[in-house]
C-alpha cells in the first residue's frame, strides 16, 4: 500500500469513529473564571456579575464565598451562574470581600464536591481559593501527603494547595500561600481570601491571565478585564508573573513572592480563551485577533470574493482578513447561542445534525461565491469540515480556509482541556492531507513568525501545543496524562 492510500485510510478511519458516537468539541477548551471584590458593600453581588462576564470560561460550576470580616459564606452550584446563583442564594452572601469562580474541570470529575471556590477552616482560621489553571506535579505532592496522613475530600488538583497552606510553618497567610506555591509546578491564576484579606497570585511564568481592577471604594481582581467592566472597575494592570497582591479593604500591597525567571503567557488566550472585549497580557485581544488576520491576509491571499468568520471567536481574525486583503466581509454562517447542555447526550438521530444545530448558513451571501472562510484554529478537523460541506451546500462555489494560527501537533497541560496528541490532526497529517480530508480548494495557517508578530512581547508567550517546547516539564508519558483527564469530561456545547 502506498503512503497516499494509507493516509487517505487513515484520515476515512478519523472520519469513521468520530461519526459513531458525539462529536467532540472541535476547539480547545477554556479553563475556569476566577473573579474577586474587596472594599464594596454586598461584594458577592459585584462578583456575580463578574462571574456572568466570565462565563465563556467555564458553564458546568459556579460559587461565590464571601466574607463580612467574622462570618464567611459560600453558596455553589452546578450549572451556569445565572442558575446556580440566583437571588435568595445572594442575599445569603454577606460582606465587603467575596471571592468567586466559574468551572470547566481539566483534572477531577464534575461533581459538587468539585466546585469552587474551595473553603476550609484550618488553624489560621476560613480560607477560600479559586484556581484557574493545572498543576503538573500534583500525583508526586498528592502521594506523599496521602502517606504522611492526609485526606482529600475532592478530585481537584486546587485541594493540594490548601493542604499545603496548612502545613507551613511560615507566620502569615501571604508567607504560608508563598510557601505552598513555591513546592508546586504548573499553571495558576489563583485568587484566596481570608476573613479579611483579597489575595491574586500568579504562577512564576504567568501561565494563565489575571489582572487588577480598581473601584470607587475598593479593588477587584479578575481572569480578564470585561468583568471590570460590567461592574464599573477600571482596569489597572496585569498580576505580574511570581507576583502575589493583597488587597485589605481600599489598601493594596504587591510582593515579589515566587521567582520569576522567564514568561510564559499562553498564547491560545489571545487566539481563541479570551473574549475580544478584555485586555489580557497587557493585549487588546481584538486587536491582536486583527493583527492575525491581517497577517494571514499577507501570507496566504486567495483569489476570492468574500471573507467570513466561524463565529464567535474568528470575527476579529476575519475582519482582519478582509482589511488586509481588500475583500469584504460577509455574514456566512450565523451560530445558534442557545444550544445548551440538553445536547450533552442527544439522541442518535441528531448526532449527525450537531454542526447544523451550532450553525447554519446565510445562503444568499455564499451563493456562487468564492469564500474565504476564517477560523482561528483546526483541532481534530471534524467539525471544520462539516462546516466546510454546509458552506458548500449553500452554493459556494469555491472554499478557500485560513487559520488564524499555526498547526496545533501536541496537547496543553496548563490547564486547558486538549485531545491526546493522536487527536490532533495536524500531529501526523500534513497541510495537503489535511486541505484534503476538510475538502477545500486551498488552505494555509498563519505562520509562527506570523504569529510571534502579532503580540507586543514575542518571547513572553508559550506556544507549545504548536511545536512542544513545554517550558514546564511536564509528565514524559504526557499524552496519558491527557487521555485520562478528558475521560471524565463532559461536553457542553458552548
Ligand atoms: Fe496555551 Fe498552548 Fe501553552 Fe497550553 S500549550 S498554555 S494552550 S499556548
Amino acid at each position: 500500500m502506498n503512503d497516499n492510500i494509507m493516509k487517505k485510510n487513515e484520515l476515512t478511519e478519523r472520519i469513521d469513529s468520530i461519526q459513531e458516537g458525539w462529536l467532540p468539541e472541535e476547539r480547545f477548551r477554556e479553563e475556569c473564571g476566577v473573579f474577586g471584590v474587596s472594599g464594596v458593600e454586598q461584594a458577592a453581588e459585584l462578583v456575580f456579575f463578574g462571574l456572568y462576564s466570565l462565563q465563556h470560561r467555564g458553564q458546568e460550576s459556579a460559587g461565590i464565598v464571601s466574607s463580612d470580616g467574622k462570618r464567611v459564606c459560600s453558596y455553589k452550584g452546578l450549572g451556569l451562574v445565572s442558575d446556580v446563583l440566583t437571588s435568595d442564594a445572594l442575599r445569603g452572601l454577606s460582606g465587603q470581600l467575596a471571592i468567586g469562580h466559574n468551572r470547566y474541570s481539566t483534572t477531577g470529575r464534575t461533581t459538587l464536591e468539585n466546585t469552587q471556590p474551595l473553603l476550609v477552616t484550618y488553624q489560621g482560621g476560613r480560607l477560600a481559593i479559586a484556581h484557574n489553571g493545572n498543576l503538573v506535579n500534583v500525583c508526586e505532592l498528592k502521594a506523599k501527603m496521602e502517606t504522611q496522613g492526609s485526606i482529600f475530600q475532592t478530585t481537584m488538583d486546587s485541594e493540594i494547595i490548601v493542604h499545603l497552606i496548612a502545613r507551613s510553618e511560615a507566620s502569615t497567610i501571604e508567607e504560608k500561600l508563598a510557601d505552598a506555591l513555591s513546592q508546586i509546578r504548573g499553571a495558576y491564576a489563583l485568587i484566596a481570601m481570608t476573613e479579611t484579606k483579597l489575595i491574586g497570585v500568579s504562577d512564576p511564568f504567568g501561565f494563565r491571565p489575571i489582572s487588577i481592577g480598581k473601584l470607587p471604594s475598593g479593588y477587584c481582581l479578575a481572569s480578564e478585564t470585561c468583568a471590570f467592566d460590567i461592574i464599573g472597575g477600571k482596569y489597572v494592570r496585569p498580576v505580574e508573573a511570581g507576583e502575589m497582591v493583597i488587597v485589605e479593604g481600599e489598601s493594596i500591597r504587591y510582593l515579589n513572592a515566587l521567582k520569576s525567571t522567564s514568561k510564559a503567557h499562553c498564547i491560545f488566550e489571545l487566539i481563541y480563551f479570551s473574549r475580544p472585549d478584555s485586555i489580557v497580557f497587557t493585549e487588546s485581544v481584538d486587536k491582536v485577533r486583527r493583527n492575525l488576520g491581517r497577517t494571514l491576509a499577507q501570507e496566504a491571499p486567495a483569489e476570492a470574493d468574500i471573507v467570513i468568520a466561524v463565529p464567535d471567536s474568528s470575527n476579529s481574525a476575519a475582519l482582519g482578513f478582509a482589511e488586509g486583503s481588500g475583500l469584504p466581509f460577509e455574514l456566512g454562517l450565523i451560530r445558534n447561542h442557545y444550544v445548551g447542555r440538553t445536547f450533552i447526550d442527544p439522541v442518535q438521530r441528531v448526532r449527525d445534525q450537531v454542526v447544523k444545530v451550532k450553525f447554519n448558513p446565510v445562503r444568499e451571501n455564499l451563493s456562487g461565491k468564492r469564500v474565504v472562510v476564517v477560523d482561528d484554529s483546526i483541532v481534530r478537523g471534524t467539525t471544520s469540515r462539516k462546516l466546510i460541506r454546509l458552506i458548500r451546500d449553500a452554493g459556494a462555489r469555491e472554499v478557500h480556509f485560513r487559520v488564524g494560527s499555526p498547526p496545533i501537533t501536541n496537547s496543553c497541560f496548563y490547564g486547558i482541556d486538549t485531545p491526546s496528541r493522536e487527536e490532533l490532526i495536524a500531529s501526523s497529517h500534513t497541510v495537503g492531507d489535511i486541505s484534503e480530508f476538510l475538502g477545500v480548494d486551498s488552505l494555509a495557517y498563519l505562520s509562527m513568525e506570523g504569529l510571534r508578530s502579532c503580540v507586543k512581547k514575542p518571547d513572553d508567550f508559550c506556544y507549545a501545543c504548536f511545536g512542544g517546547c513545554y517550558p514546564v516539564p511536564v509528565d514524559t508519558d504526557g499524552d496519558k496524562l491527557a487521555l485520562e483527564r478528558n475521560s471524565s469530561r463532559v461536553d457542553p456545547v458552548r
